[in-house]
């Protein structure tokens, strides 16, 4: 399988090259040429595997240059007993059509694990076959979840460092303990003055900084990204959706090749993307729902096929999706424009330019007719947490909730009685304060560790572990550099 960039299609490299660099020397994202097929044999023959199983039949139709048994060591070392469900991403069934996907059962309780906890086996692998071995050193630029997932998927791994910058004050009290206390003599971690797109522009730039790449090459050392655009990323994601299809196929749910939905709370959009191509390989999936906070770029998007990021930047209690520059779009214009790599090349000159571009009309009518798009507000995304706890005693996360009212907004709009898979991509816990407050209608009081035992004692829902114990670790960085200092921060920390 070939992988071209984004940005020009004469790229052509393979799976392991792609993983491997992350992101394409001309700043373009790595996706392939042709996607394999899925169909409902396929599908069929999946229905009694188990997730790993699932996982390891999807990979090998993308990872043409690893082995199975690279494959396989890979997958059973991702998804072992480091999840507290043996079935990694089960389903939850809410309310009549609405079906939870929980993506967030793995070490750091959202679904960034699902990725990040097979990318570095993937990297290493792909680093040993395309690179010489070359040590990697991993740059991450996070909005909060992806920054932890990913310390924690590169801790102490041979030939890799990982070094994170966050949001200085765009993350949760949880968030940002789980990232200062991460263990590993691997690990650097940074706050940032600024927000998440100032931290992800400065670190995209590093990637592809020529001076620094040979700094780094001189000492056998190459950057690589455990962000959402390096495509070990992606590929993960899509097993999921197709394991959550033969799991409602299983149950009776619904009858092999009936069709789905599929909700996700989006920001970079990763996520949404990976269930685009998994529809893309024959999924039997109807209308792909795009939700998203405040930073409603995305829903502006879709309805009006202007992609427009001249607005204020607003901080939400869904973090994880304050983002307005949603990176993984490249991918999915790169596909719905038929491949035209200029054109691409052209929108993204000038959303970085001007700060926005136009779809043509053929375009936006491809982008309607799979995805809609909706948005939730801070005051509904409480209620919607509240109102769900009350109804059906199901605590959802901030994210999630966003997703939730996004998806019965696109009921009571259109009547669509299709079963609906929606993405849960947190722990509640991780963002204890908010839901807190939405259930009690009151602020949160006491630190947030009170916050969690308080919120345990309502709701009587456990606390994760991983949480739970994070009061007994010791915080070991406090760097923290303002947004127009990251690249200098990046020399030192990788002592380059
Ligand atoms: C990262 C994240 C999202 C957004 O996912 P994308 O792939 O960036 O669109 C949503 N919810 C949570 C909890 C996240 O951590």
């Amino acid at each position: 399988m070939i992988y071209r960039s984004t940005r020009d299609n004469s790229v052509a490299v393979g799976a392991a090259q792609a993983i491997a660099q992350g992101i394409s020397p001309d700043g373009g994202l790595y996706l392939p040429s042709q996607l394999p097929r899925l169909t409902l044999q396929d599908l069929e023959a999946m229905l009694d595997m188990d997730y790993r199983s699932r996982a390891c039949r999807i990979l090998e139709g993308f990872l043409s240059d690893f082995t199975p048994a690279e494959i396989r060591e890979s997958v059973e070392a991702a998804y072992g007993d480091q999840w507290d469900n043996p079935k990694i991403a089960p389903l939850a069934h809410l309310s009549p059509n609405a079906y939870m996907l929980e993506l967030w059962h793995g070490p750091t309780c959202a679904f960034k694990d699902v990725a990040l906890q097979l990318l570095p086996h993937l990297l290493t692998r792909a680093a040993h076959k395309t690179a010489g071995g070359k040590n990697i050193d991993i740059l991450v630029a996070t909005s909060g979840d992806t920054g932890k997932a990913a310390l924690e998927g590169f801790a102490d791994v041979p030939g890799t460092s990982i070094t994170v910058f966050y949001p200085e004050e765009g993350v949760s009290q949880i968030q940002k303990l789980q990232m200062t206390t991460q263990e590993g003599n691997n690990v650097q971690v940074c706050g940032v003055y600024g927000n998440f797109d100032d931290t992800q522009t400065a670190v995209k730039q590093i990637f592809t900084d020529p001076e620094l790449k040979e700094a780094l090459a001189a000492q056998n050392r190459m950057f690589s990204s455990a962000n959402s655009i390096n495509w070990g990323r992606l590929v993960p994601q899509i097993v999921y959706y197709i394991s959550a299809y033969c799991e409602l196929v299983a149950a009776e749910e619904i009858e092999l090749g009936g069709s789905i939905n599929i909700t996700v709370p989006t920001g970079n959009f990763g996520n949404i993307l990976a269930a685009y191509y998994a529809k893309e390989m024959g999924l039997p999936v109807n209308k792909l729902i795009c939700a998203s906070n405040l930073n409603k770029v995305l829903t502006d998007f879709i309805n009006t096929g202007v992609y427009d990021r001249r607005r204020e930047f607003i901080t939400t209690s869904s973090p994880s999706m304050d983002i307005l520059i949603s990176s993984n779009l490249e991918r999915l214009l790169h596909a719905l424009t038929g491949a035209d790599d200029a054109a691409v090349r052209s929108m993204m000159q000038q959303l970085s330019a001007q700060g926005f571009y136009e779809v043509p009309e053929s375009v936006k009518q491809a982008l309607q007719a799979q995805f809609f798009g909706g948005f939730c507000n801070e005051e509904d995304t409480a209620a919607t947490i509240r109102d769900t706890f009350q109804r059906y005693s199901y605590l959802m996360d901030t994210h999630t909730a966003v997703a939730y009212k996004v998806y019965r907004d696109y009921v009571a709009q259109t009547g669509d009685d299709t079963k609906t898979v929606i993405a849960s991509t947190a722990n509640p816990y991780k963002f204890a304060g908010s839901i807190l407050s939405a259930l009690t209608g009151k602020p949160a009081q006491g630190d947030e560790f009170a916050q969690l035992e308080e919120l345990e004692q309502l709701t009587g829902v456990p606390i994760p572990e991983p949480i739970r114990c994070l009061n007994r670790k010791s915080v070991r960085f406090t760097r923290t550099c303002k947004r127009e200092d990251i690249r200098a921060a990046a020399r030192e920390m990788l002592g380059i």
